[in-house]
């Protein structure tokens, strides 16, 4: 079964909003031209209480994009984004919604980011989002959405954890930090991730 996994594809990592990943909007067209090459999609939100402790705002004397060490992680302190309820967490409205099978929410324990889409940063609570894959009898999946070095990355590294194999389709993608993402995109294709490029679903 063929499978699409759409990361955080969410109106706050778009430009002018709170966390814009440059060109977000961009990739909203071509997913939903890639939709019906797949026989399952299935969404991530990011979507926190407004106590969260990966929140600049929520620590005293700190900035946006700072470091700390959060429970022995390091922890970037970003932007308030994603509150749960507020517009801002909500898909992209052009995103066609109706072939979107299930939406794995991430990010819920005020004390622990999440950036994959499977497991929360400190790898001890599950979305369930593996277990859903695995009773489908889903073994590879295809990945998008944002941020391509953030979000879709962990999601990636976890997906491969539990013995999917993982597609990255790069222009139904953008990261955060573009400088970087040729290195991230090195690491990837060492660890077996296809990169590719939605023609190449076409030319199927
Ligand atoms: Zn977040």
């Amino acid at each position: 079964m063929k499978t699409l996994i759409l990361i955080d594809v969410q109106n706050d990592f778009m430009p002018g909003g709170p966390l814009p990943v440059p060109e977000g909007n961009l990739i909203v067209p071509v997913i939903n031209q890639i939709q019906g090459y797949f026989d399952l999609v299935v969404a991530t939100q990011d979507w926190h209480p407004k106590n969260h402790r990966s929140f600049a705002s929520n620590h005293f004397n700190k900035k946006t994009y700072d470091s700390i060490v959060l429970h022995g992680m390091q922890q970037t302190l970003w932007p308030d984004h994603c509150i749960q309820g507020s517009s801002g967490a909500d898909l992209h409205k052009d995103i066609e919604p109706n072939r979107i099978a299930a939406i794995f929410r991430k990010g819920m324990d005020p004390e622990i980011d999440s950036y994959s889409g499977f497991f929360d940063n400190n790898h001890q609570l599950s979305t369930g989002l593996s277990g859903y894959l695995k009773e489908k009898g889903i073994s590879e999946v295809h990945f998008c959405g944002l941020a391509a070095d953030i979000c879709v990355y962990y999601s990636i590294l976890d997906s491969i954890l539990e013995g999917f194999s993982a597609t990255l389709i790069e222009d139904a993608s953008r990261p955060l930090f573009p400088d970087k993402f040729d290195d991230i995109k090195c690491e990837l294709a060492k660890l077996g991730v296809r990169i590719i490029t939605s023609n190449e679903l076409r030319q199927k």
